[in-house]
């Protein structure tokens, strides 16, 4: 029953990214099952998903042909490694699948089980590259304060929250500028200017580094667990134009805006951006099954591969078959579907108008969204911008707010956040965005 359930969670489950005294006084929300768009509690209580689970379940959650392609695999060939020159056929279909997918000149992956695993194997290969360049002292990866990039060290040093840095040795040959959070950090500045002035730290950052000692920066189209900050028009331009100036590789984290989240298969797309190496994760598999890799350009693998030598690198379950089933099942429905078609044309332009009006909300400075991401910004002030206050308790009671309403949105501080399944209908649409306005009204009153 529920409350054995939960004494049992309380003292058997260490939850990543969860206060465990609070997890006490709170107590957690058990998820019992789910259907396209919806999540339901052990209590009955059915939700609209506005998070995709984790920013994963980009198709919902009824997809059989993608539960029964990884049954099938699983009673073929359940696991084989992709080690010591051996292969499967699933982890081949997948690779080729994903290179016609990602922008050109990506045709090259290596499979890990997850988003941080890609990232600290984009570690690994930045430094081969430059070694076998012979340039050595190419060794500084600059990413971006506030980023997320995951949670093994390498993930984590690339990662700019601070919370996160108190409690690790971040690696010491990352260093952070700053994001172009304009809302947050703009001051007087236009978001065109303020767009430009962010990209230009990426210049000064190199140049106070030496433009010969800085082998990568890496950084997600738009930072999404930062709080869906969507840079200003201005921004991606300007760096594009920083990075063609020296010899610096450009890692695109799409983790969160790969498969459609744009309305473009990624992020890279949507911004005309040339990745050399670009991590994903989550939605590959509609989450369904753990699945990350990094596609690695041509430029890249064929230094990697024409030099020799072994690369020392790998994961028991890197490519495992019946995730790389996952991702086909997966790649096949977005395809035949016409997924991503219909987030650019119908649900994405449609989600942008009604999201827009959530920004006349009194307690609302900000709402944006892209594509099928949006951000409310909380405040006490719309004038001043003034937050609540600063221990961030406006985001938690809207959250709880939300989902007492009948819709999952995260907190990030007092940054409300969305990332509902990219197959939501214009109906659904309607419904979020009134859920939401309900949770915003409440929470008003709960702070007034
Ligand atoms: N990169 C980004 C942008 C992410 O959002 C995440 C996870 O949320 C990761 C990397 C890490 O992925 P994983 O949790 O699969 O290790």
């Amino acid at each position: 029953n529920k409350s054995q359930l939960l004494q049992q969670d309380r003292e058997h489950l260490l939850h990543p990214f969860t206060d465990f005294h609070d997890l006490g006084k709170q107590g957690t929300r058990v998820i019992t099952n789910a259907d396209g768009a919806y999540i339901t509690d052990i209590d009955g209580h059915r939700m609209l998903d506005g998070m995709s689970g984790l920013w994963c379940c980009n198709l919902g959650y009824s997809r059989t042909e993608i539960a029964d392609a990884i049954y099938e695999q699983l009673k073929t060939l359940p696991f084989y490694n992709s080690f010591f020159q051996c292969t499967t056929i699933p982890s081949i279909e997948l690779a080729d699948a994903l290179s016609e997918v990602t922008p050109e000149g990506m045709n090259n992956v290596f499979f890990t089980g997850s988003g941080s695993e890609a990232n600290d194997t984009n570690l690994r290969i930045i430094r081969r590259y430059w070694d076998l360049k012979e340039q050595p002292n190419k060794r500084i990866v600059i990413s971006r304060t506030n980023a997320y990039h995951g949670s093994t060290i390498g993930g984590a040093s690339l990662g700019g929250m601070s919370g996160m840095h108190k409690q690790f040795q971040a690696l010491d040959y990352i260093t952070h500028i700053q994001q172009p959070y304009w809302f947050g950090e703009g001051g007087d500045m236009s978001p065109e200017e303020f767009g430009v002035q962010a990209a230009r730290s990426l210049d000064e950052k190199i140049q106070e580094l030496g433009p010969d000692n800085v082998a990568a920066f890496i950084a997600e189209p738009i930072q999404g667990a930062g709080g869906v900050i969507i840079p200003p028009e201005t921004y991606w331009p300007e760096v594009k134009k920083v990075l063609a100036k020296y010899d610096i590789l450009l890692v695109m984290d799409e983790v969160i805006f790969g498969f459609g989240r744009t309305g473009e298969w990624f992020g890279s797309d949507y911004y005309g951006l040339k990745p050399d190496l670009m991590t994903f994760a989550k939605a590959v598999t509609n989450g369904y099954f753990p699945l990350g890799g990094t596609m690695v350009s041509d430029r890249v693998a064929e230094v990697i591969k024409a030099k020799g030598g072994e690369f020392t690198h790998g994961y028991t379950y890197s490519a495992h078959p019946a995730a790389c089933m996952a991702g086909l099942a997966t790649l096949n429905v977005l395809r035949n579907d016409k997924i991503i078609d219909n987030v650019r044309e119908t649900t994405g332009p449609y989600l942008a108008k009604r999201w827009a009006e959530l920004g006349d909300h009194p307690i609302v400075g900000e709402a944006r969204s892209l594509g099928m991401v949006g951000a409310l910004e909380l405040v006490k002030d719309k004038g001043s911008r003034a937050r609540f206050d600063d221990k961030c308790t406006a985001g938690g009671v809207c959250r709880d707010m939300s989902i007492k309403n009948g819709l999952v949105m995260r907190a990030t501080g007092d940054t409300m956040i969305i990332a509902p399944p990219l197959i939501i209908t214009t109906e659904q649409v309607d419904e979020l965005v009134e859920k939401a306005h309900r949770a915003l009204d409440d929470t008003a009153k709960a702070l007034a």
